[in-house]
């Protein structure tokens, strides 16, 4: 197949050129380079069956393709808040030129939604049918509520035009090629212990996450992908539940590190807890993660010890 993948250039999107490169498809990488970078695709330069194309997914783009994974937008809070209306005029215009590609050529086409939909939830593990606790005017609204509307806007393509849609909602993710300035817990844990400075919590470091490795991700991507049974969303996350102390300390331990732990003020609004339910990925995907964090952790560290 051809297979178009917008923001291909980040963390997620290039490990996923690899993937479906691997699997002898053509892919199209169409990215601005906010914050993804032409390194994370570098070696792919040469691969016939690669194009990366520099365009921003708020104005329309037209290909010929079979599937297209939607996944422009950035991720880390510092990146998403430092231009909050740019962000959700990303996940917005960025999901109505996406749908209406994928109508124009009927092209299967998959969304790249979060687990911030469910804001700082009141419902713990947080399944599907949770609709969410999340603060409309706050500063990770931008992000929250942008990829909210990407989802009611697959929804009303899908019942509206027939467009045959794919949704994801990603838990907080992590592995090679995370930006090492990028602002997100692991990596900004894994360089200050790499480095022997302060390892900064925020808050009281209670707050807890659920933490997926890079590789178990994707591959619950392409089976939602190429499956008929559900068009989602379906939650695709690993279900181990840490605190922020509790992983600065496997950080430490794991780095060697002699770095201490400070804290922080918690920025507003910061979820006080995240769990997937993975009910829906087991039955309908039959997926799992397998590689638990101790064993991401490990990889990642040993990534970005040829980084800083
Ligand atoms: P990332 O920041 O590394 O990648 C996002 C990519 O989108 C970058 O290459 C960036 O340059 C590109 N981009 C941003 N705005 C764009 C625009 N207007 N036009 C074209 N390209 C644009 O982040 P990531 O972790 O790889 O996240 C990928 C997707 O997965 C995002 O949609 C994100 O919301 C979603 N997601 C990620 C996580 C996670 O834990 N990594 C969790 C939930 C959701
Ligand atoms: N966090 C932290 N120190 C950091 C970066 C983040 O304690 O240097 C906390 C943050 O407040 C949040 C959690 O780690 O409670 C996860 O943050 P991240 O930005 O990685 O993702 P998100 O909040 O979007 O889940």
């Amino acid at each position: 197949m051809r297979i178009l993948i917008t923001g291909g250039a980040g963390f997620l999107g290039s490990h996923l050129c690899d993937k479906l490169l691997a699997q002898g498809h053509e892919v199209i990488c169409l990215d601005n380079l906010f914050t993804g970078s032409k390194a994370n695709i570098a070696h792919l330069a040469d691969n016939p069956n690669f194009e990366f194309v520099r365009h921003d997914v708020i104005d329309p783009y037209k290909y010929e393709v079979d599937q297209i994974y939607n996944l422009a937008c950035p991720a880390s809070p510092p990146h998403y808040q430092f231009n909050p209306i740019k962000t959700t005029k990303t996940s917005v215009m960025g999901a109505i030129n996406c749908l209406g590609l994928a109508k124009r050529v009927k092209a299967r086409v998959f969304q790249a939604s979060t687990s911030e939909v469910y804001g700082d939830p009141s419902v713990h593990p947080q399944p599907e049918s949770y609709w969410g606790n999340v603060n409309p005017i706050g500063r990770r609204s931008c992000y929250d509520e942008g990829k909210r509307v990407a989802e009611t806007l697959f929804f009303d393509y899908h019942r509206e035009n027939k467009v045959d849609i794919r949704i994801v909602r990603i838990f907080n993710t992590y592995g090679p090629r995370m930006h090492p300035n990028d602002g997100r817990v692991v990596s900004n844990f894994i360089v200050q212990a790499l480095k022997g400075i302060d390892l900064t919590i925020y808050g009281d470091g209670q707050q807890t996450r659920s933490f997926c490795y890079v590789d178990d991700l994707l591959e619950g991507f392409v089976r939602l992908m190429n499956q008929t049974e559900t068009v989602g969303p379906v939650n695709i996350g690993n279900p181990g539940e840490f605190t922020m102390l509790e992983l600065a300390e496997q950080v430490l331990k794991l780095t060697k590190s002699k770095s201490r732990i400070v804290h922080k003020p918690l920025p507003a609004d910061d979820p006080k807890q995240r769990r997937p339910d993975i009910t829906l990925a087991k039955k309908y995907l039959k997926w799992e993660p397998k590689v638990q964090l101790a064993e991401g952790l490990k990889k990642t560290i040993t990534y970005f010890k040829t980084k800083v």
